[in-house]
């Protein structure tokens, strides 16, 4: 579990990148060092060797060296051959001669000059051997040596490098895992109140207050908003459920109280058609109650294929007029379909005429007897614009925000005909699905408009 964790693996992964880092740091520290070391040590070889060529001469193939004969102690040498490759000089102390490479000095009474490690007594000796020249001739050869001190500066190195590379990458592990920990601190607060509303419901949020606006902050706040909507979503579904149980408990009771008085007794013929004929009307209402929420709760989980093909707004409209004509006309009620462009939009038939008529249906349903409904539409910045207007009874300006909303009435002691609230809402919905909107004006006492728009199709 512990391995699986998100701190646990950022910090070795950083661990692991700084081994690499390090690594490579080190050992390009080593070679670069190494190669200056002997550079070093190679130019005193140079600038010894130069000393004996400025001094030693030459005479009838004998070499003379102005050093003093004496040997030296310790590790420093200096040794001449002469032109037949014999030893001229030599001043390093007796028990512990270097051993002379005959092919090296072969190298330098030839021109050539050659460097060499040796080991002597212990310790390490840098060789140089070169050409001495005489007017430009060839007329020996000489040999510095020069303790190699270097492999052992180099392994001071290594041992510091031994030392403090594994001490750096535990310190790195500790501030990598402290700073991962810091970091990954708000996501587990994060994960832990998540938890937590799951447990307690969908009315909790997060604490987003003190939080950053960070990759965390956002996460934090990205999930509120979520449940927000959720717990919205959740809550309206409930709303929707409760309120149309209750619709449909209502025309239920209706039918059961009809159904129960009649039962009581023997009636003639004519009660039982009385009966019959309510029961009929109930059952058609429940039956509009239930096609509404059908489309309602299909429309809701995006089940109604909204289909984008050119309608005929003004065609739509006769259609659904033609449709209300007999109802207005039983109401003495003067419909009219007044002059417009025809405008063309893009959508699908079945559902403008829905919204079409429901818009009718309400202004038949609304208008008392003898008043004027009139339907037109007309083409309007790129919108096409469906209008129909009565001079019924107006709607309150209190309740003109919420007549589009699920199972709204806005007077419903009023309604003897009013439906379960749901006609508008479906409108709203058609209209939306469209691309459109859809709006409600009003004067109480004089009539109501009710505008639906949609794009126009070009
Ligand atoms: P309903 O099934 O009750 O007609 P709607 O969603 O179609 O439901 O309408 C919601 C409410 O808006 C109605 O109850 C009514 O109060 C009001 N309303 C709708 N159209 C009109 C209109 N043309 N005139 C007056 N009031 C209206």
């Amino acid at each position: 579990m512990f391995f699986r964790t998100l701190r646990f693996r950022l910090t070795l992964w950083y661990v692991l990148l700084l081994a690499i880092t390090l690594a490579a740091f080190s050992a390009g520290v080593y070679l670069a060092l190494r190669e200056i070391l002997y550079d070093n040590l190679d130019d005193s070889l140079e600038a010894r060797s130069d000393i004996v060529a400025g001094i030693v001469s030459e005479s009838g193939g004998r070499l003379d060296v102005g050093l003093p004969g004496e040997t030296v102690e310790g590790d420093e040498f200096i040794r001449t051959f002469d032109i037949a490759g014999e030893v001229a000089f030599d001043n390093s102390p007796a028990a512990q001669k270097p051993p002379i490479d005959s092919a090296a000095v072969g190298t330098a009474l030839t021109g050539g000059s050659d460097t060499r490690g040796i080991e002597s007594a212990g310790i390490t000796v840098r060789v140089l051997v070169r050409p001495l020249r005489a007017d430009g001739e060839i007329v020996g050869a000489v040999e510095v040596g020069l303790e190699d001190d270097v492999g052992e500066t180099l392994g001071q190195l290594l041992l510091a490098i031994a030392v403090l590379y594994p001490l750096s990458l535990l310190l790195a592990g500790a501030g990598g895992w402290y700073l991962a920990g810091r970091a990954l601190g708000p996501i587990d607060t994060v994960t832990r109140a998540a938890r937590r509303i799951s447990a307690e419901g969908l009315g909790q949020r997060l604490d987003t207050e003190g939080l950053p606006d960070d990759e965390v902050g956002r996460l934090a706040r990205t999930f509120d908003e979520m449940i927000a909507r959720l717990d919205d979503s959740f809550r309206r579904q409930r709303q929707f459920t409760a309120d149309a149980s209750h619709e449909l408990r209502t025309p239920l009771t209706a039918l059961k109280g009809q159904t129960e008085v009649a039962l009581q007794r023997d009636r003639t013929p004519d009660e039982y058609r009385e009966v019959l004929r309510a029961v009929n009307a109930e059952a058609d209402r429940m039956i509009r109650l239930v096609g509404g929420l059908m489309t309602l709760a299909r429309a809701d989980a995006a089940q109604i294929p909204v289909s984008k093909e050119p309608v005929s707004l003004r065609g739509v409209i006769r259609v659904a007029t033609e449709q209300v004509r007999a109802a207005a006309t039983e109401k003495g009620i003067d419909l009219r379909l007044l002059d417009g462009d025809d405008v063309v939009v893009s959508g699908d038939e079945d559902l403008v005429l829905q919204l079409v008529l429901n818009l009718l249906d309400n202004a038949v349903k609304y208008t008392h007897g003898g008043g004027k409904i009139e339907v037109s539409c007309r083409l309007d910045a790129g919108w096409a614009e469906l209008l129909v207007a009565d001079d019924g009874p107006g709607i309150p300006q209190e309740h003109l925000g919420h007549i589009f909303d699920r199972f709204y009435r806005a007077d419903a002691a009023r309604s003897g005909e009013a439906g379960a609230g749901l006609g508008l809402a479906i409108c709203r919905w058609i209209a939306e699905a469209h691309g459109g909107t859809i709006a409600a004006e009003s004067t109480p006492g004089q009539g109501s408009r009710f505008v639906a728009r949609f794009p126009a199709s070009s």
